[in-house]
């Protein structure tokens, strides 16, 4: 196999920096290309979940790298070590690789048929290499669901069974479920783990029923060591594949399989969930995931920039953990944000970068920026009350709601202060607009129907007319 000039991969991954730094990962140092034959640039991965992962989520972003730092059709294709070492072996005996177009992956030579090579059309979500305990911060938040977590991955199917983890979005429950595959993938590359959203499940059941491939979906969920399936609330209301996974849960509870599952609600509160599923649901453990606190929030801050090999700033840090108080994944978003300002400027990440980048609120006029009285406004015609209701001292819920909603908002996306908030909603101080708040975020957690009314009227209120 040709050698690759040695500046070749260092330019691949400039250009990667430069203009895909959103995929940039600190593992990606691991990364070893292997040659360039035939229009074929070879790249060893450490892993199977990296390897996976790359083919899926970065194969054009390293296409186009390659490509434009060779000025050559290269194809690009992520090889494990043991698929390295058959190579190499092979080259030996000086065979000619055959060039294909760009953006395609030859097969991976079978190495070895493990549970998570087992491919269907609803397989399994790939694991994100991000997405391990090790990079998973915990607080006082996630606490109990991280710590049942490890437990599961190290005694699967004693510890605690079923593990049902819930939380509102963006809180880490998929990164957990992840990483506990992750973790016993490694422990034991024999195990039978079957990973995936519970939408698949859904519509593999529905498939299923209609070609008369029951026995086949059966076969297929009731024959792993470990059931893992991401947003089991959207089994509410759906009568037929609550039967169908009533059953399946326990042909696995009964031979000691492990159960892992993920809701944005606690078992009882999935609407028209069946009551014997309610209750298998809660006979292991039932961990909450809440919103992370400040302290939690810098260390995730921290963990992600270091994850994307930013310089980011200690003042930057607590800025960017101090403007966003709802979950890890807009901290990442705004990360992405300040990480693409300054690829873009050229400028290493400062506080004045990422305040800008941010469109910071208490500046002026910040881009984006909402008035009260478009708060104001969106909230009177959602909830169908009246501005002077909301002013008054009436403290009907029909009221009280919505001005806490008001409230919480005109503390978000204004620069009034709280002093400020509280005397235009009727003259009240600024611990009633802190209470408003903390309600209104701690609703947020817990109730997903509430959570949702309260992101559709941001969005009304942020989106371009
Ligand atoms: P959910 O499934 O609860 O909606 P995700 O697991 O998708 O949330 O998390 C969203 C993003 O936030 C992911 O990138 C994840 O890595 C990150 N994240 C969430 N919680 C944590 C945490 N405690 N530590 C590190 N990253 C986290
Ligand atoms: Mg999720």
């Amino acid at each position: 196999m040709a050698e690759l000039e040695p500046t070749l991969w260092r330019d691949i991954m400039d250009y990667l920096r430069q203009r895909h730094s959103a995929i940039c990962r600190k593992w990606f140092e691991d990364l070893q290309p292997k040659g360039l034959n035939g229009g074929i640039l070879k790249v060893r991965t450490s892993s199977h979940i990296q390897q996976n992962y790359l083919k899926r989520e970065c194969l054009d972003q390293f296409t186009e790298a390659a490509q434009s730092s060779t000025g050559a059709l290269v194809a690009v294709q992520f090889i494990t070590g043991e698929e390295a070492d058959a190579e190499t072996l092979r080259n030996e005996s000086t065979t000619t690789a055959i060039a294909e177009p760009p953006g395609t992956t030859r097969r991976p030579a079978p190495i070895m048929q493990r549970s998570d090579d087992v491919d269907h059309e609803y397989d399994q979500i790939v694991l994100s290499p991000d997405y391990s305990f090790e990079n998973f911060i915990t607080g006082p938040n996630n606490q109990l669901a991280c710590a049942a977590s490890v437990a599961v991955a190290n005694q699967p199917g004693t510890a605690y069974n079923p593990l049902f983890v819930h939380g509102g979005v963006g809180l880490g429950k998929t990164h957990l479920l992840q990483a506990i595959c992750q973790a016993l993938m490694r422990e034991n590359p024999q195990v039978r783990i079957c990973y995936l959203s519970c939408d698949s499940f859904m519509n593999h059941f529905l498939d299923c029923v209609q070609s008369g491939q029951m026995s086949e979906f059966r076969h297929r969920y009731r024959h792993v060591d470990v059931l893992v399936i991401d947003d089991i609330h959207i089994l509410a209301n759906r009568e037929r594949t609550q039967e169908e996974f009533f059953h399946t849960f326990n042909a696995l509870y009964q031979h000691n399989k492990q159960i892992v599952l993920s809701s944005d609600s606690p078992p009882s509160d999935i609407p028209a969930l069946e009551e014997r599923l309610v209750s298998r649901f809660s006979w292991g453990l039932v961990a909450h995931i809440t919103r992370p606190d400040y302290e939690t929030r810098v260390a995730i801050v921290r963990a992600k920039a270091k994850l994307r090999t930013l310089q980011m700033p200690d003042d930057v840090v607590s800025y960017i953990a101090t403007r966003i108080e709802s979950n890890a994944r807009e901290l990442e978003g705004a990360i992405t944000t300040v990480q693409g300002h300054a690829v873009l400027q050229n400028h290493p990440i400062t506080l004045e970068l990422a305040q800008r980048a941010l469109g910071d609120p208490v500046g002026s006029t910040a881009a984006g920026q909402i008035t009260l009285q478009q708060i104001i406004d969106a909230v009177t015609i959602y909830y169908s009350v009246k501005l002077s209701d909301l002013q008054s001292k009436r403290r009907h819920k029909s009221i009280t709601e919505p001005r806490q909603v008001c409230m919480w908002l005109a503390r978000k996306r204004t620069r009034f202060s709280l002093e400020e908030i509280g005397g235009y909603f009727g003259g009240r101080d600024h611990t009633t607009v802190m209470h408003a708040i903390k309600t209104v975020n701690e609703r947020m957690d817990v109730d997903p129907t509430f959570g949702r009314q309260v992101n559709e009227l941001t969005e009304r209120l942020t989106r371009k007319p």
